[in-house]
């Protein structure tokens, strides 16, 4: 790889259509590519990529380079690795935007391996240094207590971002950009796991990423009975979703998928409600995104008030039931 030039995302889809943490990519991506005066490549590799590559232009791509082949159907490291570092040595890029997925885990480390090039995971903010045109990193460290801002100069600079960190631009169909076939030959006999089944988590409701409010306890709520009633109603109410720190999901009162932290999900609500939670610095990285945080706890030297716009101390048990009451006379009138 002889000259470095623009940025590369590599986009993952989701039952055929670009997933979200693409178009955050393609945001992010468009931005440092508009900083170089330089262009923005996309990857898109699966069994049929149809239109989501002219979704990838529509957020943002100059170019998609798609990649169709059976062995993509499904994401398995051996196959989709093939396909990035061929595509990195193709295209030669000065950086590698991969979301920080249960993929992009997987893929980036092997990926920079394979470029002896260097990763960095979990990026929350990126730019480029004006002055060297390399990427700027920040990333949470310690636990997700500091922020660190990191750089190097081996290329192509490979980083995974984290989900919501990034916002997506506006969906502009009139964008132009070229779509471009790229074959590649799997060498399928290097493949060597195979999927013998795949099961859909059931989701009911909304789905704890997508809500717009959500409505988390902590271990401080006692056992599983208040998720299913008093959590759940001002869920309900607020059109929201249920969530949980850790503990609740380690002691089974709600369900592993519910968890949000550094280990589980990462939500960016509207507004998210923190129930009897403490607010240790694991459970915050997976909600500091959130546009407002409401935190009712019982100690008013809770952490999760130094991360709450707004703050009741009391007992959850004494303040819900208050809220709801006055919520339903609100949304009566
Ligand atoms: C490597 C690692 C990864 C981790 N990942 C995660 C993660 O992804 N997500 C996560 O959440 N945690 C994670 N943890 C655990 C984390 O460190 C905390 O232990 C956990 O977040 C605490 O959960 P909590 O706030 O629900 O419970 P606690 O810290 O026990 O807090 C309970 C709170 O409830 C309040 N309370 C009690 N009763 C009431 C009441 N009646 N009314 C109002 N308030 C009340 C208390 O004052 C207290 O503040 C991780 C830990 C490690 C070491």
């Amino acid at each position: 790889m002889a000259e470095y030039k623009g940025i590369l995302v590599f986009g993952e889809l989701a039952d055929g259509k670009l997933a979200s943490i693409t178009t955050e990519l393609l945001g992010c991506g468009r931005k440092l590519a508009d900083e170089l005066k330089e262009g923005l490549s996309c990857v898109l590799a699966g069994d049929k990529v149809g239109e989501a590559s002219k979704e990838a232009i529509a957020f943002g791509a100059d170019k998609v380079h798609v990649v169709e082949h059976p062995a993509l159907k499904e994401y398995q490291a051996d196959s989709h690795m093939q396909v990035a570092e061929k595509m990195a040595r193709d295209i030669s890029p000065r950086a590698i935007l991969i979301g920080q997925t249960s993929i992009g885990r997987d893929l980036a480390p092997r990926l920079a391996f394979r470029l002896a090039t260097s990763v960095t995971t979990d990026c929350l903010n990126l730019s480029i240094d004006p002055a060297t045109e390399l990427l700027v990193q920040t990333r949470p460290v310690y636990g997700g207590n500091a922020q660190a801002v990191f750089t190097g100069d081996s290329k192509p600079q490979v980083v995974t971002v984290r989900v919501k960190a990034m916002s997506p631009l506006e969906r502009d169909a009139s964008r132009k950009g070229e779509v471009i076939p790229a074959k590649i030959d799997i060498d399928t006999s290097r493949v060597r796991t195979k999927i013998l089944e795949t099961v859909k988590e059931e989701a009911v409701g909304i789905k704890l990423e997508d809500a717009p409010v959500i409505v988390s306890g902590g271990r401080g709520v006692g056992g599983p009975q208040p998720f299913q009633t008093i959590l759940k109603q001002l869920a309900d109410l607020l059109h929201g979703a249920v969530g949980a720190s850790r503990p609740p999901a380690d002691n089974g009162w709600v369900p592993e998928g519910l968890h949000i932290g550094l280990t589980g999900k990462i939500v960016a609500p509207d507004i998210y409600i923190a129930v009897a939670i403490s607010g240790a610095s694991q459970h915050t990285a997976g909600c500091s995104g959130s546009k407002h945080i409401i935190a009712i706890n019982k100690d008013p030297e809770a952490n999760i008030f130094r991360e709450a716009e707004f703050g009741v101390v009391g007992k959850y048990e004494e303040v819900l039931p208050a809220f709801i009451g006055k919520l339903k006379e609100l949304l009566a009138a």
